[in-house]
């Protein structure tokens, strides 16, 4: 009963998002439609939320604070 939870990055400054349903994708694929996306809106306070698409799948939205920014641990 537990089905992955499809998870999508904004960026930090982003309130509004359209965000592209994975499992829907599928499902409009296979009939040929191409309305798989849905728009949702995540306050700046609020790190993370958990949507529902249009049929109801759960979609975890994540901001992303450093999307611009490279890693600077990483090794030259
Ligand atoms: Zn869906």
């Amino acid at each position: 009963m537990s089905e992955p939870v499809q998870v999508v990055a904004i960026s930090a400054t982003s309130t509004a998002f359209t965000a592209v349903c994975e499992i829907c994708l599928g499902i409009d694929t296979a009939v040929g439609l191409t309305a798989s996306t849905f728009a949702g809106r995540l306050d700046l306070d609020l790190p993370e939320g958990v949507f529902l698409c249009r049929r109801g799948h759960q979609v975890t939205v994540a901001r992303v604070e450093t999307a611009a920014e490279p890693a600077r641990t990483a090794a030259a």
